[in-house]
């Protein structure tokens, strides 16, 4: 439970080890006074990994070594640097916000006697594991030393077992309390009007989505591989939390194992394209694909991050990253057949680039992530990525050159549009804006009829018994159609009017019918007429959410976040035209002195590009005092 629930005690850093102390029955702590007291050698210069609060920073400080902590997480170390000055012992300690993949640019080859970690692997993918494994290696002095204390699964099928259901319900558990904290502070009915509507949806949700945090599986292996020698394992909590030590391989300790395990590993894993659209590959997937990612658009479906190639790439070839959607990965892939490129495939939770880049889960962290575990730079002469212009909203341009070294730059909107944009080396108004052709509309009415009736259902069935259900779901099916087809040309200022009018249609037609064959009307008529008015209601009230460019009152209901209202403030603009470039719906214009004006601002679907990208900070948010204030009280 400790290690499910170790993401969110992060966000109150100053009780963070005490419940992980609580939750792990101390021995977390016990692990920590091992550490310091027998396996930390006097006068080492230690690296901790993930230093988080910097509890054991400060315990080592006081063993006479040198110690240095990064950690990733921005309030981890705020806190444990508020600890290390209020312990006066800033001048024996280091600490630094660092992403752990990062550790081989910013320290020397051989800089440390010892790594120290704890709880700070299980946090990674196995290719991030295998990556980081191998720069502790690089940064570790010969014979150094790397000691590891992290969650990992317990010996034995039937304990193994066991520990997976608890988990897994300890996770169900955190996920579930983790949606209840999004909605609107002190409303009861609205929680648990929307844990009614939306329970199916996010049961659907959790059991597709990748875990945060996930046990080490095969550490002592993995080491192995990377240059390690594990010579000493320690269990606790009946196996779910190991601590391992292991020492830097010597030429005497090269062995036969060693050697054919470091043959099996090829630190460069790229697919080809053809692997990643093969027949086969997409047999396998066929009724994942049709169920999960056309009907529940709107739940995550992770594939594995990696590097694709596409075409015959060369060292001059482009690399662009998009996220681990599985859908989109397949879509971008047909996209660039006829190109030779790179194609970087970031984690990002299985989430498309828009709302994986708007609610922090495509960041600049999984560009590292992808960056160190592809080792792509060692199969390119450049340092330039094109990035999706999607991302905008999350992806400061400026911050990825900072803390990577390479340069980006926003390509089209539409994967279609990467080819053209290639060869001209130039973005045009139309690649740069969402588009919202029939064919979209349609995937968007098939994906909203799917989350309707998934999470609506019951009610008709509850009230006029379980004959109402597939007649409530035709009724769904037709009002998407129609209201998304039909989105320009149906009279209406908001789409429940627009809803309403087919609704009203609809009736008409129904009691003209009854009338002139039976003159009166049934209670199934009424019984239709309800599912009706329901359907064209849910329709219209939840259609803005399914598309890119209308804001939706379904999320501010919940959320109760105001829109967004933008200002430009005159003297701060350069023109450098970056928030039109990054606007997908052209709300801004160039003035006569060059510089912005927001001209539109009845289009804006706030999505907060502008606001990201700007960088001079002229674009303010007038209502950021009260979002502020929102997120702080949720
Ligand atoms: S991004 Fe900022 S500085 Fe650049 S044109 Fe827009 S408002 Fe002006
Ligand atoms: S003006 Fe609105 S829609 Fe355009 S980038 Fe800014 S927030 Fe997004």
């Amino acid at each position: 439970m400790a290690f499910v629930l170790m993401k969110i005690f992060e966000e109150a850093p100053r009780r963070f080890d005490r419940w992980m102390n609580i939750l792990t029955l101390g021995k977390l702590q016990a692990v920590r006074q091992q550490i310091v007291s027998e396996l930390i050698r006097p006068g080492a210069t230690v690296l901790e990994i993930g230093c988080g609060t910097g509890t054991l920073l400060l315990e080592l400080a006081s063993q006479d070594v040198k110690v240095t902590g990064i950690d990733n997480s921005q309030v981890m170390i705020q806190e444990a640097q508020r600890r290390i000055a209020a312990a006066d012992l800033s001048s024996e300690v280091e600490v630094k916000k660092l992403h752990a993949l990062q550790i081989e640019d910013d320290f020397e080859p051989g800089s440390f006697d010892q790594i120290v970690s704890v709880l700070a692997f299980s946090e990674m993918s196995d290719d991030e594991v295998d990556c980081l494994l191998g720069q502790c290696r690089k940064v570790l002095k010969p014979a150094g030393e790397l000691i590891l204390a992290d969650e990992s699964e317990p010996e034995g099928f039937m304990a193994r077992c066991a520990y997976h259901v608890y988990r897994q319900a300890s996770r169900l558990i955190t996920y579930l309390g983790l949606q209840a904290k999004e909605i609107k502070k002190g409303n009861v009915f609205l929680k648990l009007l929307y844990f009614a509507i939306e329970l199916p949806l996010m049961l659907l949700a959790f059991l597709v989505a990748p875990p945060v945090t996930r046990p080490l599986r095969g550490i002592e292996r993995r080491m192995r591989r990377a240059g390690f020698c594990p010579w000493e394992t320690r269990s606790f909590l009946g196996g779910t939390l190991k601590l391992v030590c292991a020492r830097a391989t010597t030429f005497d300790d090269i062995d036969y194992e060693v050697a054919l395990l470091a043959r099996d590993f090829d630190p460069i894993r790229a697919e080809s394209e053809a692997e990643t659209s093969s027949f086969w590959r997409s047999v396998r997937a066929f009724p994942k694909i049709v169920i999960l990612q056309y009907i529940f658009r709107s739940i995550p479906y992770p594939t594995h991050a990696r590097l694709i190639r596409i075409g015959n790439p060369g060292r001059k070839s482009p690399v662009l990253v998009t996220t681990n959607y599985d859908l989109t990965v397949r879509r971008v892939c047909r996209a660039f057949k006829s190109i030779d490129c790179f194609l970087l495939v970031a984690p990002a939770g299985g989430i498309d680039v828009w709302c994986a880049a708007g609610g922090g889960r495509f960041s600049i962290d999984s560009i590292i992530s992808i960056l160190k575990t592809s080792r792509v730079a060692e199969l390119v002469d450049h340092r330039r990525l094109i990035l999706p212009q999607l991302c905008a909203n999350g992806i400061n341009l400026f911050e990825v050159r900072r803390r990577t070294g390479w340069s980006a730059v926003f390509g089209p909107v539409d994967a279609k549009d990467v080819p053209a944009y290639l060869q001209s080396r130039r973005r045009t108004e139309k690649m740069m804006r969402v588009t919202y052709t029939a064919k979209e509309r349609l995937e968007m009415a098939v994906a909203m009829w799917g989350s309707l009736s998934l999470r609506y259902t019951i009610f008709p069935v509850l009230i006029f018994g379980l004959a109402a259900a597939p007649r409530f779901i035709v009724i769904i099916a037709t009002f998407a159609l129609l209201i998304s087809l039909g989105c320009f040309i149906i009279p209406g200022k908001t789409f429940v009017q627009k809803a309403g009018l087919l609704f009203l249609s609809a009736m008409a037609v129904v009691v003209a019918r009854e009338m002139l064959h039976t003159g009166r009307l049934t209670g199934f008529d009424l019984q239709l007429g309800l599912l009706c008015f329901a359907g064209a209601y849910l329709v219209g009230s939840s259609y803005p959410s399914y598309t890119p460019l209308w804001q939706c009152g379904y999320s501010k209901l919940f959320y109760g976040f105001p829109n967004l209202r933008l200002e430009i403030i005159e003297e701060r603009c350069i023109g450098c035209k970056l928030c039109d470039q990054v606007c997908p719906v052209e709300c801004f214009s160039l003035a006569d002195d060059h510089k912005m004006i927001f001209s539109e601002p009845g289009l804006c679907e706030g999505c907060m590009a502008c606001l990201v990208q700007c960088p001079t900070d002229a674009i303010v948010n007038q209502v950021a005092d009260e979002h502020q204030r929102l997120s702080q009280c949720q």
